[in-house]
């Protein structure tokens, strides 16, 4: 049969070898060179108390000073009582690759007396932008889609040494489905390595515990080990207990590094044996930034996506979910047109009852009236009648008669009956 000429061919052509280069070895090349061409757009998140180093950390990350210095609010300063979501943009390149990287601070979280709330406008901001990428992908014309989502989102955990606490559990659990969650230790260098071990082990229990689902490095079948084993390596770190420092500062060997300077000695940051700096920096950058956008598409937008249609589909009010489906649109329009045709027979019905009725009412009348004129010449016409006959008795006696007032009698009868119609 033709399937099995097909397979035939297409087993013959899978075991030949090739005579010579032809060149389709070169589509990752042509892949990687229309993506560095494009430019990758990537959007992390920071979120935790103030103070504990996030701008500092995205700054080494990047190793840009992306946030320009703070200025210090004194104590007494007006804050604002929300938390706010700023937003830092940065063209950065390195090699000819172009990143447009998005840095969005959350200042406020955890800052006040009463953090219940904390993590609502976080949320929110998450899902509007998926709206937003949602609504782009409805559009009729979708070249040029801004993809604004939230790609990874660093938690800051404040270096206590004890375990989490219960604004972190709530955070993570309200955001696990909707980002990938990468929690780190803040400022690392406060702790000793004893402490941190702990800590991460705690910290550990408590993510399990409350099921909270955080970003794994992926493994795939057929990989080689090197990769595994880095993903391992990576993965073990986790929750990564880092140090950020934006000045360089010389070690007692007389190196220049990135640090920071006590009297015991310099905590170097990209030294692997001094914090997870470089771990983490693998994981949201070197290694697994696509992996980030990635799953952020393919798993947590697309679950989110799936759930809003579906509640959409219930209320069946939304125009989102219109346009997306037009199956549901048509319904829906059937649905509303019967409905308006049947309130337009039963206000038709209605204007029909009401002007029977009327009719009906308006015959009633004019019967009675009629009947009362049939009566009244009848009564005249009987005393008429009486009349004449009174007067032909008088005439058969031979009584005399005025002949006017019997001839005026007679011709006023006459005219009575003529100029009734209805008689
Ligand atoms: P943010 O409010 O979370 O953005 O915190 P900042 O990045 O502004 O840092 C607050 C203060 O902590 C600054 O004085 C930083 O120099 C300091 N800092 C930042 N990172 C670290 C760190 O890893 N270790 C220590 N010890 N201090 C840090």
């Amino acid at each position: 049969s033709v399937a099995q000429s097909n397979n035939a061919a297409l087993s013959s052509v899978i075991r030949k070898k090739l005579m010579g280069y032809v060149g389709f070895a070169n589509l990752p090349n042509q892949v990687h060179r229309k993506s560095v061409r494009k430019g990758f757009q990537f959007t992390v998140m920071v979120v935790g108390e103030s103070g504990l180093g996030k701008s500092t950390l995205v700054n080494t990350l990047f190793n840009t000073p992306l946030y320009p210095a703070k200025e210090v609010l004194p104590p007494s300063a007006e804050r604002a009582s929300t938390v706010a979501i700023e937003s830092i943009g940065a063209d950065i390149e390195e090699n000819g690759v172009r990143l447009h990287l998005n840095v969005v601070d959350t200042p406020g979280f955890g800052d006040f007396v009463n953090n219940d709330d904390s993590w609502r406008p976080i949320v929110e901001n998450i899902e509007s932008r998926f709206d937003s990428y949602l609504e782009q992908e409805n559009r009729v014309n979708r070249q040029k889609i801004m993809d604004n989502r939230v790609h990874a989102c660093l938690y800051f955990i404040q270096p206590t040494g004890h375990s989490l606490k219960q604004l972190d559990i709530e955070f993570m659990r309200r955001l696990h489905t909707k980002v990938n969650l990468i929690p780190v230790i803040a400022k690392a260098d406060t702790l000793t390595d004893e402490e941190i071990a702990d800590f991460k082990a705690r910290i550990l229990a408590d993510i399990a515990h409350n099921k909270i689902h955080i970003f794994q490095a992926p493994t795939y079948e057929n990989e080689d080990e090197e990769a595994i084993a880095e993903a391992e390596e990576i993965a073990s770190k986790i929750p990564f207990a880092v140090v950020g420092s934006d000045q360089v500062v010389r070690t007692a060997d007389g190196r220049d590094v990135r640090g920071r300077s006590y009297p015991w000695g310099v905590i170097e940051v990209d030294n692997e044996e001094h914090c997870d700096f470089v771990k983490l920096r693998q994981m949201l950058i070197r290694t697994y930034m696509e992996e980030l956008r990635e799953h952020t598409n393919n798993v947590l937008y697309e679950n989110w996506r799936t759930q809003k249609l579906l509640s959409m589909g219930v209320a069946q009010d939304s125009s989102v979910f219109r346009e997306i489906n037009p199956a549901a649109r048509m319904q829906e329009e059937r649905i509303l047109h019967e409905a308006k045709l049947s309130k337009m027979e039963a206000e038709m019905k209605m204007v029909f009852q009401q002007k029977v009725q009327e009719k009906e009412s308006k015959l009633k009348q004019s019967e009675e009236e009629l009947y009362a004129r049939h009566r009244e010449m009848k009564e005249a016409l009987e005393r008429q009648k009486a009349d004449l006959e009174d007067k032909k008795r008088r005439i058969e006696s031979g009584r005399p008669l005025t002949p006017e007032k019997g001839a005026v009698s007679i011709s006023r009868l006459l005219l009575a009956v003529i100029s009734d119609g209805n008689y």
